[in-house]
């Protein structure tokens, strides 16, 4: 029942039932993920049009334009943005032209208004030659039809403003994953109560459910439960219409773990353990048809199997790791992958120290989880694999 992280990640992605789809106004869709491939619905730019303002004429009547002899054209009429010049740019002829507007029929070059000088109320004289360059050509982002942004792109915000260029006004994403939370312990205390001796703040609830909400995931808080079958059962009774409950603390081998025991006794199991520090003694599982992983109670173990496990079930994005040059040892376990806290500094990554589970302070101080795999320890100027935090 021991499984490699990847297992693990795959079996739990194995018992989420896939979200569905839903609509959501542009808007609300930052942070959603696409459902579906979006295609243009018009081309942009939607006509050939110039990148700055100046005048629009034919190049060929600008050619060796000087200071000292500046090429002299007729001012026609003018191309603006959203109204363009109805009519044609015949030979010696010109329009002024603004940023955005089309480019009119028969011009084919631009010259910037600092090269330019008023030559009475109808002309303009060009101090150097007009530039077929300066125009931003029809469908040089994106033409109508073209499949430009794929299914399950996380939507960040330039991806937003690409969709609403591309003319969808509502955007196909995918459910949010309506996730329960339930943290456990005899000795875990709400923060702002008295604390005594022995008993610790609730800190995994709060820094789960941060975690969960940076995944788009919908929380439904169920508090904190002591440590008894019962007092589980009731809470977990709570999370009616979860897609899934994480759990904290009561997974170990201790004679208090109830969560472990709730699972194996009265639920099903999918693993118990997995080869990884900290972390280890994650359960996954299902009770009365709801899936559920019950993560270990020491602060950093918890969030940090959330981190490279659960999240990337949860968002379907895989762990996205980044190779860097270690500049202190890693040291490996025989029979586990080590997910070590690490500092960068100068490109490098340095051993953050205190690596316990319970020092929840290496977590977030620290910038990345150092990957060490079971076995191979890392030596100073190796190649390491880290997951930035
Ligand atoms: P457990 O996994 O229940 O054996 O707990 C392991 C350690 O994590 C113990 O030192 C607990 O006090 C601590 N712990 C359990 N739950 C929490 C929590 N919600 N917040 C902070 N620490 C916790
Ligand atoms: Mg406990």
């Amino acid at each position: 029942m021991h499984v490699s992280v990847e297992q693990a990640r795959e079996m739990l992605s194995a018992l989420l039932s896939p979200p569905g789809h839903e609509t959501v106004p542009l808007q609300g869709a930052l942070g959603r993920t696409l459902a579906a491939p979006l295609r243009a619905l018009v081309s942009h730019p939607s006509a050939t049009e110039s990148a700055l303002d100046g005048i629009a004429c034919r190049e060929a009547d600008t050619l060796g334009a000087t200071p000292g002899a500046p090429a002299r054209l007729r001012v026609v009429g003018e191309s603006r943005a959203g109204l363009p010049f109805p009519a044609s740019v015949g030979p010696g002829e010109c329009t002024r032209i603004y940023t955005g507007a089309p480019m009119p029929a028969g011009a084919d070059a631009i010259c910037p208004v600092e090269e330019l000088l008023d030559d009475g109320p109808e002309h303009v004289l060009l101090r150097r030659p007009a530039s077929p360059g300066d125009v931003r050509r029809e469908g040089g982002d994106f033409r109508a039809g073209e499949e430009v942004m794929a299914a399950g792109l996380p939507l960040t915000a330039p991806r937003v403003a690409l969709a609403a260029a591309l003319g969808h006004q509502t955007l196909p994403v995918r459910r949010r994953f309506r996730v329960a939370l339930l943290s456990t312990g005899d000795e875990v205390v709400e923060p702002g109560q008295l604390l005594r001796p022995g008993q610790v703040y609730d800190s995994n609830r709060y820094g789960l459910a941060a975690m969960l909400a940076e995944c788009g995931c919908e929380v439904v808080m169920l508090g904190h439960a002591p440590d008894s079958v019962e007092a589980l059962e009731e809470a977990v009774a709570r999370s009616g219409g979860a897609d899934l409950l994480v759990t904290s603390g009561g997974v170990s081998m201790g004679r208090y773990d109830f969560m472990r025991d709730l699972l194996i006794d009265h639920g099903r199991v999918a693993f118990w353990k997995v080869r990884m520090r900290p972390g280890g003694p994650a359960i996954l599982g299902g009770w009365k048809g709801l899936p559920v992983i019950g993560l270990p109670g020491n602060p950093v173990s918890s969030l940090v199997v959330f981190h490279v496990i659960v999240r990337p079930a949860l968002t379907g994005q895989p762990l996205q790791a980044l190779t860097l040059r270690a500049a202190t040892p890693f040291r490996a376990l025989g029979d586990k992958a080590a997910f070590w806290r690490g500092v960068i500094r100068g490109g490098q990554v340095h051993d953050y120290g205190q690596q316990g589970s319970g020092i929840l302070r290496s977590l977030s101080d620290a910038d990345a989880l150092v990957i060490v795999p079971e076995g191979q320890p890392v030596a100073v100027g190796d190649d390491v694999q880290v997951v930035l935090l």
